[in-house]
């Protein structure tokens, strides 16, 4: 595994992650402005409840987003450590490919497809 290539590609997918999760969040402060603004009942208003799946929906995102940009942080983490790049689970080398696919991957794909088996 060329190490500094893992690095430039975490610091890129840490950059990219970092300017979606501020997106995300100048787009739920313009939801919750625009639904405190108006006004709107939730439960009985269904122009209410559609702004409320909107801004769940955004949430959810922004979560996921936010996990995310964790788990780049910890690949990085691993890589000055020495253990990047190795499965956590089962401690084989996880392979460049899915490195490549997926930078911040803490487990080989066996585990991850045993994972989403269980
Ligand atoms: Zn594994």
């Amino acid at each position: 595994m060329d190490e500094s290539a893992a690095e430039s590609r975490l610091l890129a997918e840490r950059a990219a992650t970092a300017e979606r999760l501020e997106s995300m969040r100048a787009e739920l402060a313009a939801v919750a402005a625009a639904s405190a603004g108006s006004n709107l009942d939730d439960e009985h208003d269904p122009e209410g409840a559609t702004v409320a799946f909107e801004r769940e929906q955004l949430a959810g995102l922004r979560t996921h987003t936010e996990r995310h940009l964790l788990d780049v942080d910890a690949a990085l983490y691993r890589l000055r450590d020495g253990s990047y790049g190795t499965c956590e689970r089962c401690g084989q080398p996880i392979g460049d490919a899915r490195l490549e696919a997926l930078p911040a991957t803490r487990v080989c794909v066996t585990c991850a497809a045993a994972r989403r088996a269980t």
